[in-house]
């Protein structure tokens, strides 16, 4: 039998319906990232449809949607498979699901945390913490340093006023996001 229990989550979370979607493949012929997926959007909307969660929640492709919506645009049918894959990355990691791009969910971790401490981003401590998270040190480190000398990356951050109020916003996001994840999951996570 179809296990729809992820189709109904996502559904719900991205506020849509996706069965409406007749598989013209506009959003993966648009997608400016499909040339580096292994199935591109419109395929991945189809494996949540038709019940091959494993595999949906385990793709890289969800983790290098850039989240630009040029998909959504070109949906004839209005699919909003942004939503989709933005809804695909909250479950997989609620789920713990195995993740192919931790690199790429590293990367959101260090930029939220930046967030929280300056209000803002900061180039240079990101790609700091990026490179201690992942230990990966000497990738990209050319660049990195070239960047610094021709002062198009600060070195030293600033902080805007009211970072505890930007801190506090993304606890309490992070906050309804596990809650609605514990109705969810009891909702549909257990179905088969
Ligand atoms: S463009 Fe819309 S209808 Fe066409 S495959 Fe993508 S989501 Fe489905
Ligand atoms: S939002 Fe994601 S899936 Fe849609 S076109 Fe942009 S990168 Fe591709």
């Amino acid at each position: 039998m179809l296990d729809s229990s992820l189709r109904d989550w996502v559904n719900l979370q991205s506020h849509q319906n996706i069965n409406t979607c007749f598989t013209c493949a506009k959003c993966t012929a648009g997608c400016p990232v499909a040339f580096a997926m292994e199935f591109g959007p419109h395929r991945i909307l189809q494996m949540v449809r038709f019940g091959m969660n494993d595999a949906a929640l385990a793709s890289r492709d969800i983790w290098l949607c850039a989240g630009c919506e040029t998909c959504a645009t070109r949906c004839p049918n209005d699919v909003d498979v942004a939503a989709l894959m933005d809804a695909l990355r909250q479950i997989s990691l609620a789920k713990k699901s195995r993740n192919p791009a931790r690199d790429i969910a590293d990367f959101h971790r260090a930029y939220l945390l930046l967030i929280k401490l300056f209000g803002r981003m900061h180039e240079a401590s990101l790609m700091i913490l990026v490179k201690l998270i992942t230990r990966d040190l000497l990738a990209d480190m050319g660049a990195g340093v070239q960047l610094v000398l021709k002062g198009k990356i600060p070195i030293v951050p600033e902080r805007i006023r009211g970072t505890g109020e930007v801190s506090r916003m993304l606890n309490a996001e992070k906050r309804n996001s596990r809650e609605a994840f514990v109705i969810r999951n009891s909702q549909f996570g257990n179905q088969k």
